[in-house]
């Protein structure tokens, strides 16, 4: 049996190769006790429920598998949160929601004394968060605050800005929520939290400590809420949730709900590579088969039914089946033989990625 954490490189992949994607026998709701779900393109996409979510939520928690809904953005509460997805039709409460502003507000309350006052920038969600780790949130440098907490609301503006900008020249720590330099909105990209705090930055010369990802302390909050001991992150984007899976050693699972497309994939550093993929969260129900390398065949990959190779620098395609065991045959390949490829990033993967019908 294949464990799914076990996915060490193959004796013969090339020298230094990284280890490609693994596999597992398992479906992984069962493989995995907690599912570590990223919100925005994996669970919904701004009011919208992914298709497919709901149901393949609920499925997974019958396998037994638990879910945490994981998210950067600082500026609603958990209850807020939860009952959006209740809406939209997923399976959740309000514990099962951790925010960057928690994780930020445990940063804070492990090294103020208790009821310290902390000057906060943001919104309800950052404000509760505080609240509920011991800390008195204040508005104004005046209120002599012992810290500064920076995160998005819609509502920041010039006059809390300069507040924060104030305490932090005074020498206060500062800690920032995230660093998402944009957000999507229902009319189009807007400046997220990093681009607030980068005023702040730009007015102070001091640079945040960051609570969210690609950062570790919300990664570290949502093991401390749910107890997981073999979690799974679930993610669409490769510098954020996959990148934050890398550094602290978890699996994860990218779907391509999100902002994430197949050559994307393809052309990923390896601290941005995922342990699985599927192309939504149906993903988490099934087993996941490891591409191998063809015996006697150095350098050519197959999963499922392809094969995939290189001819003069072009990634090749043959066979049928799964477009997705496709993509894990061509990942496998592109990953550990960029050298072979005539154009590594992105690899020239367009006829390989058509023909598997990606
Ligand atoms: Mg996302």
């Amino acid at each position: 049996v294949t464990a799914p954490n076990d996915h060490e490189p193959t004796s013969d992949t090339s020298s230094s190769a990284p280890a490609p994607l693994g596999g597992s026998e398992q479906p992984l709701a069962r493989a995995y006790d907690t599912a570590l779900l990223d919100l925005d393109g994996v669970v919904y996409v701004g009011q919208h429920a992914v298709p497919h979510a709901a149901t393949a939520l609920r499925d997974a928690t019958k396998t037994g598998m638990r879910l945490a809904y994981v998210t950067n953005n600082a500026s609603r509460t958990p209850d807020t949160i939860a009952a959006h997805l209740v809406d939209i039709g997923m399976p959740a409460t309000a514990e099962d929601v951790v925010t960057s502003a928690q994780a930020a507000a445990r940063l804070l309350a492990e090294r103020l004394p208790s009821g310290a006052r902390v000057l906060y920038v943001g919104g309800a969600g950052l404000e509760a968060a505080l609240i509920a780790a011991g800390l008195t949130p204040v508005r104004s440098a005046d209120d002599e605050p012992a810290a500064v907490v920076q995160g998005y609301a819609p509502e920041v503006g010039w006059r809390e800005l300069a507040e924060a900008t104030y305490a932090v020249r005074a020498g206060l720590p500062y800690v920032a929520t995230n660093m998402d330099m944009t957000i999507p909105t229902p009319r189009g990209i807007a400046p997220g939290n990093g681009t607030l705090v980068g005023v702040v930055r730009a007015a102070t010369g001091v640079t945040p400590e960051v609570a969210g990802k690609p950062e570790l302390p919300l990664h570290r909050e949502t093991i401390l809420r749910t107890g997981a001991r073999r979690p799974l992150m679930v993610g669409d984007r490769l510098d954020t949730d996959i990148q934050c899976a890398t550094r602290s050693g978890t699996d994860s699972l990218l779907v391509f709900t999100g902002v994430t497309d197949p050559a994307a994939l393809l052309a990923a550093e390896p601290a941005h590579r995922p342990t699985y993929l599927a192309e939504d969260l149906r993903g988490l129900l099934v087993p996941h088969p490891r591409p191998e390398p063809e015996q006697g065949a150095p350098g050519v990959w197959r999963c499922g039914g392809w094969r995939a190779s290189v001819a003069e620098g072009e990634l090749v395609l043959d066979g049928d089946g799964d477009p997705y065991d496709a993509l894990r045959a061509l990942c496998a390949l592109a990953w550990s033989r960029p050298e072979a490829l005539s154009r590594p990033e992105p690899p020239q993967a367009d006829k390989a990625l058509a023909r598997a019908g990606l």
